[in-house]
């Protein structure tokens, strides 16, 4: 029996690009004989014409399908679509814009076919071509992420990876709302080889990424993986509570043995002001975990299809939460 290989591309905005990417990955495919590829585009609610460049690239070849959105739901929720609709035995997922080289797909096969590895992922050793602050606060995230959580989130690691069914079907099995796969990569576990390589630059297009949603797509990743905030909270506070209790003694004492006039109001509006910001700061982080809870037990589905050329893939529609 011939293995399939599916190959899982979210796409938003992506009609400049995609006709460039189905051409490259064209001829991995072409090299690669030895085995079947299935090509699941996703589009995610493009405001393009990326939905017609899909159809046409499907209707011209037989390996390629579409699954569209009815609206823009995000990449996390097009990776996760296109897992549930991809039927081969290893599924990789790639982007659009050329960013993740196809030709990495052979040795990643390799790997997970002969090395006994479960998941062959690329890790970016460099980051040119980004802005350097850009670069900066995504290190300080990485190694902020590393001292929070247990799960293990790999500085530069993308989104590229191949795996094979076990991988895919324990990622399908993790329905949560708020999805942040780096770290549900990590979370899943198996053996996981790293091909690393320099950053390339994307082909056509922009990126669909601006320095906010970085920073909220941060937050995500920490809320989602860490409770470190928390206890962080509680620790302050506690803190606090053992200074003011010294503090107490210390004036109180002071008072009886030299008979203290009123003074240091401004020290001590000082002190309020920044104990009350301390206290609305960790409200604001109870808030990201209460909103958070709030959007889970919602159970609202995570994508939904608009239309499709995968028949018999109906049960998905919905995003598997439904
Ligand atoms: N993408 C998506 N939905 C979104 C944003 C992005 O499906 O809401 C896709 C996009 O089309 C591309 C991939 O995710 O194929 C990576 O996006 P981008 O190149 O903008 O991110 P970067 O490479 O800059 O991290
Ligand atoms: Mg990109």
């Amino acid at each position: 029996m011939r293995k399939i290989i599916s190959v899982v591309v979210p796409c938003y905005n992506e009609s400049e690009a995609l006709p460039k990417f189905m051409e490259e990955l064209e001829k991995v495919v072409a090299g690669m004989n030895y085995v079947d590829f299935q090509v699941v585009l996703v589009n995610d609610g493009s405001k393009d014409n990326t939905l017609e460049v899909m159809k046409e690239l499907a209707a011209g070849n037989s390996m390629v399908k579409y699954v569209s959105f009815s609206r823009n739901f995000g990449k996390e929720a097009a990776m996760y679509a296109g897992l549930a609709h991809a039927d081969g035995d290893y599924v990789a997922i790639m982007d659009a814009d050329l960013q993740d080289p196809p030709e990495f797909l052979e040795q990643m096969y390799e790997a997970v076919t002969k090395e006994g590895y479960d998941c062959a992922a690329a890790r970016r050793v460099t980051r040119k071509g980004e802005p350097p602050i850009r670069s900066f606060f995504a290190r300080m995230f990485y190694k902020l992420m590393g001292k929070m959580s247990k799960t293990e989130v790999v500085d530069g690691a993308r989104d590229f990876r191949l795996m094979s069914r076990k991988v895919v079907d324990a990622l399908l099995e993790c329905k949560e709302y708020n999805r942040f796969s780096k770290g549900m990569f990590g979370w899943v576990g198996f053996k996981t080889k790293w091909i690393e390589y320099e950053n390339v630059e994307r082909v056509a297009g922009q990126t669909k990424w601006n320095f906010w949603s970085l920073f909220k797509y941060s937050i995500e990743g920490i809320v989602a993986f860490s409770t470190t905030p928390l206890v962080f909270a509680s620790f302050i506070g506690l803190l606090f509570c053992m200074i003011a209790f010294i503090a107490v003694i210390f004036i109180v004492v002071r008072k009886f043995a030299f008979g203290d006039p009123v003074a240091g109001w401004a020290s001590m509006t000082c002190i309020i002001t920044f104990i009350g910001g301390l206290q609305l700061f960790f409200m604001g982080v109870f808030g990201q975990y209460l909103a958070k809870t709030y959007l889970e037990v919602k159970n609202r589905p995570i994508y939904i299809v608009a239309e499709t050329d995968m028949e018999g893939k109906e049960g998905v529609r919905y995003g598997g939460r439904c």
